[in-house]
C-alpha cells in the first residue's frame, strides 16, 4: 500500500504520526471526496496498540515540552504559523477536496485563522501572569501547570480549523497532544504534522492517530495517562467519550451540536434580517452554530419570507472549487440520507415546504426552508447538520424567547433588532454560549466559546483555554520563607 497520496498536486502521507515516525497500520480506510464522490485515497486505519502508542508517545515527550521554557515554546508555535500561512493553497485545496468546503472561504478566512490559532495562542501564553497574593503572612503563588498528554478529537466539517482551535492552546500550555481527526476528512492533520515537525517542534509532542473513532476511541479515551480530552462532535459521541473518561476522571471539554435560534424582531432592518438568515446555509449547513430555527415577528413574517425566498434563490450551488459557488456539496452520501430523512418525516408531519426539500444530482442538497412546523417537533428539536431551516412566528417578546430557549441544545442565538433595550433584554434570557446582536458567527479566540445543556461542557478561547490545558497550583510559603525555624 502506498504511504501517500496526491491530492490536487499536493504530497498527503497517509500514516500515522506517533513519535515523530510515521508509522503504517495493518489496514486501511478509503477517503472519498464529496465533491464528486469519487476516491482520494487508503488511509492508515488505526488500531488500539497504535493509539496506545500514541499516547505513550506524548507521555514520553511531555516533562521535557512542559519544561521548556515559555518563550521557545511560544517562538515554535509562531514557526508553525509560518509554515501554515506558507502552505494554505495547498491546506485550503487538499481541505476542500477532502470535505467539500468552498474553496474561497479555506483561501482567505479559514487557514489564516489556522495560522491566527498558533499566533493568538502563543501570545497569550507569554501574558499569562502568575499571580502572587497575600493571606496574613503567607504568600501564596498560583502557577499555571501544563496538565499532560491531551486526547482531541475533532469533526469533519471543519477539520483543521477545529482542530487547531484545541492543538494550538494545548501545546502552548505546555501539554503534549494525540490528534484523532475524523474519518471522513483526514488529510489536513496529516500535513499539519509534517508543518509542525519541520517548524521544529519535538518528536512525540504531536501525535496524529487516524481511523475510526469506534475502533481507537476508547483506548485514548479511557487511557490513565491521558489527562485532558477536548471533543468536539456529536452528543451521542461524547457520551460515549464522558462514560469512557469517567473510571479516570479525566476533564472533559466538550464542543457539541446545536439547533441555534435567529430571532427576527419587527424593530429590524429586513434585509440585515435576511441576509443572517441565508448565510445558514453556509458550508451546505453543516455549522454547529448555525442559527437553523428562524423565528419572526408576525407582522413582518411575511415580507421576511418574500425577500428570503428571492435571495435565496440567488444563491449559487455546485462545485466548491469555483469562486462563484456560494453552497457546494455534503460531506458524505450517508450525511445526505440523514439529511433527506429529517425533511421528508418533517413534510409527513404537516411542514411545508417553502423552498428545496429535495436531493439534487450527485452529493447535493437543495436550500430547504420549512414552515408550519410544531415545536415539539423533530425538525424543530433535532439537529439536521444540512442545508435544511426552519421559520416559526412569534407575536411577543416574551414567546419569542420561549421558543428560542425551547429545545435541549444552547450553543448560539442571533437576534435581529433595532432596539439596543430588547437586545439587551432578551439576550439576558437566552440560554445560549454565544448571543450575536445583528451580525453572526463573528468569534474573537480571546472570548469564551462553548455551549449550555446538549450543546456542550466548558468553554474554550483565551483564558478559558489555559484554564482547561492546565493544572493551576497554588503554593502557599511560610512568613519566614524556606529558611529553617
Ligand atoms: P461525531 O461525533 O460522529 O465524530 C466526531 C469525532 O469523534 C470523529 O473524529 C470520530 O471519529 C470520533 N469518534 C467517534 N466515535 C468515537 C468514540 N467512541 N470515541 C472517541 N471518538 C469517537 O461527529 P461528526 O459527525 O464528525 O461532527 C458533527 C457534529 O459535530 C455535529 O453535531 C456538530 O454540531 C458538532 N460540532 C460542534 C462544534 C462546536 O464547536 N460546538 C463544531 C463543529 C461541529
Amino acid at each position: 500500500m502506498p504511504d501517500h497520496i496526491t491530492v490536487a498536486g499536493v504530497t498527503v502521507d497517509t500514516r500515522q504520526w506517533i513519535g515523530g515516525q510515521r508509522v503504517a497500520s495493518a489496514d486501511t480506510f478509503t477517503d472519498l471526496s464529496p465533491i464528486d464522490g469519487s476516491v482520494l485515497g487508503e488511509i492508515s486505519r488505526g488500531t488500539p496498540a497504535e493509539a496506545a502508542a500514541a499516547v505513550a508517545a506524548a507521555k514520553a515527550a511531555f516533562p521535557a515540552w512542559a519544561a521548556t521554557p515559555r518563550a521557545e515554546r511560544a517562538r515554535i508555535m509562531h514557526a508553525v504559523a509560518d509554515g501554515v500561512e506558507k502552505r494554505i493553497e495547498e491546506l485550503a485545496i487538499v481541505e476542500t477536496t477532502d470535505n467539500g468546503a468552498l474553496l474561497r472561504s479555506h483561501r482567505r478566512g479559514v487557514m489564516p485563522r489556522v495560522a491566527h490559532n498558533f499566533r493568538f495562542f502563543a501570545d497569550w501564553l507569554l501574558k499569562l501572569d502568575h499571580e502572587d497574593f497575600e493571606t496574613r503572612d503567607h504568600t501564596n503563588h498560583v502557577s499555571w501547570d501544563p496538565a499532560g498528554p491531551s486526547v482531541l478529537i475533532t469533526p469533519w466539517n471543519a477539520p483543521l480549523m477545529l482542530a487547531t482551535w484545541k492543538v494550538a492552546p494545548a501545546l502552548a500550555a505546555g501539554n503534549t497532544v494525540i490528534l484523532k481527526p475524523a474519518e471522513w476528512s483526514p488529510l489536513t492533520a496529516s500535513l499539519l504534522a509534517d508543518i509542525a515537525a519541520q517548524a521544529g517542534l519535538p518528536a512525540g509532542v504531536l501525535n496524529v492517530v487516524q481511523g475510526y473513532g469506534a475502533e481507537i476511541g476508547d483506548t485514548l479515551t479511557s487511557h490513565p495517562d491521558v489527562r485532558r480530552i477536548s471533543f468536539t462532535g456529536s452528543v451521542p459521541t461524547a457520551r460515549r467519550i464522558a462514560a469512557s473518561a469517567a473510571p479516570n476522571l479525566t476533564p472533559l471539554s466538550l464542543e457539541l451540536g446545536g439547533k441555534s435560534p435567529l430571532l427576527v424582531f419587527a424593530d429590524a432592518d429586513l434585509d440585515l434580517a435576511v441576509d443572517l438568515a441565508v448565510e445558514q446555509y453556509d458550508n451546505a449547513g453543516q455549522v454547529c452554530l448555525a442559527a437553523t430555527r428562524i423565528l419572526v415577528e408576525q407582522p413582518v413574517a411575511e415580507e421576511f419570507t418574500r425577500r428570503f425566498v428571492e435571495k435565496a434563490a440567488r444563491l449559487q450551488q455546485g462545485d466548491p472549487r469555483e469562486e462563484a459557488t456560494d453552497i457546494g456539496p455534503n460531506i458524505h452520501p450517508r450525511q445526505l440520507e440523514k439529511i433527506d430523512g429529517f425533511v421528508q418525516r418533517a413534510v409527513g408531519a404537516g411542514a411545508r415546504v417553502v423552498i428545496g426539500g429535495h436531493r439534487k444530482e450527485g452529493q447535493y442538497y437543495a436550500p430547504t426552508l420549512l414552515t408550519d412546523v410544531a415545536q415539539d417537533s423533530e425538525i424543530v428539536q433535532k439537529e439536521v447538520f444540512g442545508p435544511v431551516l426552519t421559520l416559526q412566528t412569534f407575536a411577543t417578546e416574551e414567546e419569542a424567547v420561549h421558543l428560542a430557549n425551547g429545545t435541549r441544545f444552547g450553543l448560539a442565538a442571533t437576534l435581529a433588532t433595532g432596539d439596543q433595550e430588547r437586545a439587551e433584554r432578551v439576550s439576558a434570557q437566552l440560554v445560549a454560549g454565544t448571543v450575536w446582536v445583528n451580525c453572526f458567527f463573528v468569534r474573537d479566540l480571546q472570548a469564551p466559546f462553548g455551549g449550555s445543556r446538549l450543546s456542550g461542557v466548558g468553554r474554550e478561547g483565551g483564558t478559558w483555554s489555559f484554564d482547561f490545558y492546565c493544572d493551576l497550583k497554588n503554593t502557599v510559603t511560610a512568613p519566614n520563607g524556606w529558611k529553617n525555624h
